[in-house]
């Protein structure tokens, strides 16, 4: 259930996103419209709407707010275009994405995960392709891609998804294998040439690779 008082916290939670930087309206927007408390566990609704990441399950985090809002923001989102994410978690930043008007494609490497936002954005009537797959190999059948998200740590930027991603696009990527990581937008300007900006340090759980999967 989404109450008023959710409401409300939500609206605080948008201010505070405002004053921490966050520039894009309709980024904040779509922050204000999705619930964010129903991706969390009952257990964990009072903090959802604080400015944390929090536990889903399988040793997985929900993004911090800020976060999600600032991936969100880098990737400058059009309407329908074909976003890839990697690692779709809980399934929140991927509904940002769709709020915003994108044709989301996400990638998660745990089963259990992957099934239940499944089942959490369908009841909510988005219907993204969801994939249970290893995002380090991203999505070749449905490539190419106008924009690249990565929500956990990657060690190296995958060169799949490099290949996969339309000229003129951008891959928002935290680098680092270290307790933060660096956020990068590499603007593809050719095949095989990306120019990268940097936006300073955030803290993603790992982008685990050559693991078998996990339920
Ligand atoms: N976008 C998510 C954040 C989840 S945390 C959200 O909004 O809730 C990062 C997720 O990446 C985890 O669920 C983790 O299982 C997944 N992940 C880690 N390595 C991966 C890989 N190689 N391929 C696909 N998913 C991966």
């Amino acid at each position: 259930m989404d109450t008023y008082r959710h409401k409300g916290l939500r609206k605080k939670l948008v201010d505070l996103l405002r004053e921490k930087g966050i520039t894009d309206e309709r980024v904040l927007n779509a922050i204000n419209a999705i619930p964010r408390h129903l991706f969390m566990d009952n257990a964990f609704v009072n903090f959802a709407y604080k400015d944390q990441a929090f536990p889903i399950g399988a040793d997985q985090t929900i993004s911090q707010p800020y976060t999600v809002a600032f991936q969100s923001q880098l990737l400058e989102i059009k309407q329908k275009e074909k976003v890839l994410e990697i690692g779709t978690g809980s399934g929140y930043q991927c509904c940002v994405l769709l709020e915003l008007g994108a044709k989301v494609f996400s990638i998660e490497r745990h089963r259990s995960l992957h099934q239940k936002s499944k089942v959490q954005l369908n009841n909510f009537g988005y219907f993204p392709k969801l994939f249970f797959g290893d995002g380090y190999k991203g999505l070749p059948a449905y490539a190419p891609f106008d924009k690249i998200i990565i929500t956990a740590a990657a060690p190296y930027v995958p060169e799949e998804l490099k290949k996969q991603l339309k000229i003129g696009g951008y891959i928002v990527i935290p680098l680092g294998e270290g307790e933060q990581q660096e956020m990068l937008r590499m603007n593809k300007i050719a095949e095989n040439e990306f120019v990268t900006e940097q936006f300073g340090n955030f803290s993603f759980v790992p982008m685990l690779e050559n693991k078998s999967f996990s339920s």
